[in-house]
């Protein structure tokens, strides 16, 4: 990582522990800053009388605040780096430490890659201006996105988002890919998005009807699949710390997809669930848990609720029932399924499988609102 690009904020949180005279307050940051946390730690204290202790456990979110332990500990403020707000209360003081990369990609890499995609997304809207004119198995084979739903387009245009250290660039980013021809928009999602344009693993509530194709300001494929995945749009990728451009396959979607089908068929005989509650203020969804737990009791079959703060394979392969539901982060079912020696669906997938829901209204992601 290139640290000299970063700008890690710290001074508004420094004036706020001098302001309340904090004596002991907690940071928290994402894994991938682990290795600069003594540093910024030694920072804190140099420039103020509080005591700092790291929270050192996994942080993946902002889902994950430091709560209840902390206030146990004596901890007045819990600084929480790299993720912004969400619409959760932590039942601590909380300061969200801003984390910016300031790298500035050139788009002509990325232009041939939208140019495709643009082409899909018009496509799909004439196909569907000319659905009277076709046969329903045609209009379908014609309109189907990539997750296998009826695509239900309203406009080609080009959606703008990316992981959060590069959302302040993407209204620069907008006027580039407008001269560059694209009618761009940068999406607003809900409450669990803060900034215009933010994508979260769990969340793309700012997809509309309009956005035909996307563009990902950022690095990895997390973000990618789980935006494919929700709206089965075209998505180009362009990665501020490297430069360079590539696309999320759709080849890559229907692996995915095929895994999940498989998954689906594996717990058709399965008489006995573990479901998952995830303890992290942002991952916990009792009730859903409890409606899953119901409606296996309406098929006949048992549901064990099973709480916890962190989700992994050891720490639920030896239970002794045929299969889990995970109601927490809902990634650890779509992208860690192959670490578990049984099958782990998401609540959507236990529904297909119990005949509730059909998978032939195409695949429907696990989204946290
Ligand atoms: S994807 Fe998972 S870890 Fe990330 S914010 Fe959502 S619930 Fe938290």
């Amino acid at each position: 990582m290139d640290l000299e690009k970063h700008d890690f904020e710290l001074d508004d949180l420094v004036t706020r522990i001098k302001e309340n005279d904090h004596r002991l307050v907690a940071l928290q940051v994402p894994e991938g800053l682990k290795m600069q946390a003594l540093e910024m730690m030694d920072a804190i204290e140099d420039e103020s009388a509080a005591k700092v202790i790291l929270a050192a456990d996994p942080c993946y979110g902002a889902c994950d605040l430091v709560h209840d332990k902390m206030k146990m500990m004596g901890v007045e403020l819990v600084a929480h780096m790299g993720h912004s707000q969400m619409n959760i209360d932590s039942g601590m003081p909380t300061h969200f430490i801003p984390v910016t990369y300031e790298g500035d990609p050139k788009i002509d890499p990325v232009i041939p890659i939208l140019m495709e995609h643009k082409a899909i997304a018009e496509e799909r809207l004439t196909s569907a201006g000319e659905e009277i004119d076709l046969t329903d198995e045609e209009a379908v084979e014609r309109f189907v996105d990539a997750v296998g739903r009826v695509a239900p387009l309203t406009g080609t245009k080009l959606g703008l988002v990316g992981s959060i250290q590069h959302l302040h660039l993407l209204f620069d980013y907008k006027k580039r890919f407008e001269s560059a021809g694209f009618e761009v928009e940068i999406p607003v999602g809900g409450a669990r998005l803060t900034f215009p344009g933010q994508v979260l693993g769990c969340n793309y509530s700012g997809d509309d009807p309009s956005i035909g194709h996307y563009l990902f300001l950022g690095s990895g494929d997390f973000h990618p699949i789980g935006l494919v995945m929700h709206t089965g749009k075209p998505l180009a990728l362009l990665d501020p710390y490297t430069g360079d451009a590539s696309e999320m396959s759709f080849s890559r979607i229907e692996r995915l997809l095929r895994q999940r089908m498989g998954l689906i068929f594996a717990v058709d005989n399965a008489k006995s669930f573990g479901i998952l509650i995830g303890e992290k203020p942002g991952q916990m969804r009792r009730n859903l848990a409890i409606r899953m737990k119901n409606l296996l009791k309406k098929h006949g079959k048992k549901g064990y609720l099973l709480a916890m703060d962190h989700v992994g394979p050891d720490l639920i392969d030896f239970y002794p029932v045929d299969a889990f539901v995970n109601t927490a982060c809902p990634r650890i079912a779509i992208d860690d399924a192959v670490k578990y020696a049984k099958p782990l669906i998401t609540p959507f997938e236990l529904e297909v499988s119990l005949g509730e829901k059909n998978w032939e209204n195409g695949y429907q992601f696990d989204e946290i609102p």
